[in-house]
């Protein structure tokens, strides 16, 4: 411990030193061979040039003594650019550096190419608070052709691990379609280890995606570090790991594994690298997550307008495509007696797919006095918008058309004239062609006004992999493909954001399929499965807790009461840990089941909700597998308040201990049980750790909510 103090004194001190230029406002030049240091609240990076190459020099949590930069580390650069077709050799030299004091500190160290002419640059950013240092790589084409430019990652490093360390690599898929049985990884590393995961924009099927963040956990230590990306396209990890101690080669950026990339770049133009973020911690794999939460609600996640954040929802998707006036108005008065905050409507509610006005049988009067009346009864008002499905309705400029002349070369192909869409899916246009942003863009900004929306939720597929069409940004490999789609996607929702600044939006594509770090800048929150029974909600959120923030992660609650009031109860908890949304008629609920509805919803608020945004989240069981018991956690040491979630699935156990974590050892604590199934408990922050508490629940599928609170 002392000799954690003095290191971390001897840190900021060479912080200090090695940034003379600190408390400088505004842009300053380096000189070259200097080199930087970046530090968040609990991650230190010292970065500058390395053999014509960005380098880093350190890398370590603040107070810590492991460097896992052994001596140091280089990001190759590019070698080469393509002109007309003829491969021309780049040659690297490093020009100038700036530093910037803005919104934390930014790093950007300079190269340039002469013969081709090409500019790049290496941009590093810490930010107030806790949480990671990201980074990206932009070029710039000096030439006057267009060149094409091969694969640059955005990090390929070699770190080193502490000698006789016994390493772990966590990552956890998309909840997809389904959550499968595993969701949460943790692979031994091992000398010859080799791992490839990618993420893609649509994962096709359970397991094949993982959300992209992985953290490394030195056991031995208890130590490491997590890493991310903050792009919607395909883009991948690759480590490799050799040696003893173990040597890591990690790679974080765009994905070429099979295919090989190339972009293009016009005169005077620039390409940006996905920006990829890593931070280190001390403890274990939940400590590092509960810094990046933190650090995604402060600077990545679009602000948050509304301080009762994260609100509940109710949903009209329970009852499917079969949503109209009439149902719409009886969900709005059970919600609003509820105390549910957001009506939202979901599919159904359209003339057709593309073709996005009200469906005049369904609601002859529009969408405006639902949502007048859904702000009367004092709720937010949402809506379902598959908005880059084409279909085929007759023509129009107001419809998004395959077999719109106008608009057919939007898509990726050419469709026969008898093409029909599903009830909610089309065909996905190509964000990467300008025509086609413009067009969805100028059409979102009427649906938010047309129908006076609070809350916008995309749903489909938004990012294409697949276009042979040559008149749009992109060449014909699926990573530049999703790559500029994923742009023109961004494009269209950063500025209706700069134009609707209150306006919350939600990610679902098909439940999971999209979760990254590029769409929780444009999204408040993420559908993290389309399975809303209470055990898939509960897996979906174990798994995507670990990376995004709970307050992000969305649970949609479909009616599965079980048999009893308990199993009721159980069934809304499972969707209450994080984002929650109601998907159910309401107004089909026993007078029972809304009074236990209501009290749920009173805990959300006063207790459950404080916790999910300023709280730490532990995972305290093993990921729920539909048999044993499971559990989450939640702490606020700023306050000692805190809250057990506890389930029983179907096992005959009637009684489980869960140990805590976060707490202070030497500090008292009141435990209290919400349904009163076991008498209060007050005892010692170090035995509530280390020897645990009981939950003792008679039925299976059952539940009970552990209030802590610091005596
Ligand atoms: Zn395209």
């Amino acid at each position: 411990m002392l000799e954690n103090t003095i290191l971390a004194g001897f840190l900021f001190l060479a912080l200090l030193l090695s940034t003379p230029l600190l408390q400088a406002a505004g842009k300053d030049k380096a000189e070259k061979g200097e080199t930087f240091s970046l530090a968040t609240d609990d991650t230190f990076i010292r970065i500058g040039v390395k053999d014509n190459q960005p380098g880093i020099f350190h890398l370590g949590a603040r107070g810590a003594k492991w460097n896992w930069v052994a001596d140091s580390t280089g990001i190759p650069l590019i070698d080469h650019v393509l002109i007309r077709g003829e491969r021309k050799n780049v040659k690297w030299a490093p020009a100038d550096i700036e530093q910037e004091v803005k919104d934390g500190r930014k790093i950007t160290l300079h190269f340039k190419s002469d013969l081709p002419g090409l500019e790049l640059s290496s941009i590093w950013q810490s930010r107030p608070g806790p949480g990671p240092v990201e980074h990206h790589i932009l070029v710039t084409n000096k030439t006057s052709d267009e060149i094409h430019i091969p694969m640059q990652k955005t990090f390929d490093v070699s770190f080193k691990a502490p000698k006789g360390s016994s390493l772990e690599n966590w990552w956890v898929e998309k909840g997809n379609g389904t959550p499968s049985l595993i969701g949460t990884h943790r692979e031994i590393m091992y000398d010859g280890y080799y791992f490839y995961k990618p993420s893609t924009p649509y994962c096709q099927s359970p397991g094949m995606d993982m959300i992209p963040w992985l953290s490394i956990l030195d056991r031995t230590h208890m130590q490491g570090f997590y890493m991310g990306i903050e792009f919607s396209g395909q883009i991948c990890f690759n480590i490799s790991a050799d040696g003893d101690p173990l040597i890591l080669g990690i790679k974080a950026g765009l994905d070429d594994t099979f295919v090989e990339y190339r972009s293009k770049i016009p005169p005077a133009g620039t390409y940006d690298t996905p920006v990829c973020f890593i931070g280190c911690f001390s403890g274990d794999v939940d400590d590092g997550s509960n810094l990046l939460h933190r650090f995604v609600e402060n600077h990545l996640r679009p602000q948050v307008p509304d301080p009762r954040y994260p609100l509940i929802v109710n949903n009209s998707w329970g009852s499917g495509m079969a949503v109209d006036e009439k149902l719409a108005r009886k969900m709005i008065d059970d919600a609003a007696s509820l105390g549910i905050e957001i009506f939202h409507v979901d599919a159904g509610w359209y003339k057709g797919v593309g073709h996005w006005h009200p469906n005049p049988d369904k609601f002859p009067n529009g969408l405006g006095p639902i949502a007048d009346y859904t702000h009367e009864k004092g709720m937010l008002f949402g809506l379902w918008i598959g908005w880059t499905q084409g279909g085929n309705p007759p023509e129009g400029s107001e419809k998004l058309a395959v077999s719109n002349p106008e608009m057919r070369a939007w898509f990726p192909y050419d469709f026969p004239e008898d093409w029909r869409p599903w009830d909610f899916t089309g065909e996905t246009v190509c964000l990467g062609c300008d025509k086609a942003r413009d067009w969805c863009l100028n059409d979102l900004r009427r649906v938010v006004k047309q129908y006076k929306l609070d809350l916008l939720e995309h749903d489909q597929r938004m990012i294409v992999e697949v276009c042979p069409r040559d008149s749009h940004r992109h060449l014909d490999n699926p990573a530049d493909i999703s790559y500029h789609a994923t742009k023109g996607y961004y494009s269209v929702y950063d500025r209706l954001r700069e134009e609707n600044p209150k306006l919350i939006f939600e990610d679902c594509v098909n439940g999971g399929r999209m979760v990254d770090f590029g769409v929780a800048k444009r999204a408040h929150y993420i559908c993290f499965t389309d399975t809303y029974n209470p055990l898939s909600n509960r897996r979906g959120f174990y798994d995507a807790s670990f990376p995004l923030p709970p307050s992000m992660c969305e649970s949609y609650v479909m009616n599965d009461p079980g048999p009893t009031i308990d199993t009721f109860r159980a069934m809304l908890r499972s969707g209450m840990m994080g984002w929650c949304t109601i998907m159910c008629d309401t107004s089909a609920w026993s007078k029972e089941q809304h009074e236990a509805a209501w009290r749920q919803f009173e805990i959300y608020k006063s207790w459950i909700r404080p916790l999910i945004n300023q709280g730490n989240l532990y995972h305290i069981t093993k990921r729920p597998d539909g048999i044993d018991w499971d559990g989450i956690q939640y702490f606020d040491s700023s306050n000692g308040k805190g809250i057990v979630f506890a389930f029983r699935a179907t096992t005959s156990e009637t009684e489980h201990i869960f140990k805590l974590k976060g707490l202070s050892p030497k500090k008292t604590y009141h435990l209290w049980f919400e349904d009163k199934t076991s008498p209060e408990i007050v005892e010692k922050g170090s035995k509530l750790m280390s020897r645990g508490f009981s939950v003792r629940l008679k039925a299976p599928e059952t539940s009970e909510l552990v209030y802590i609170e610091e005596k």
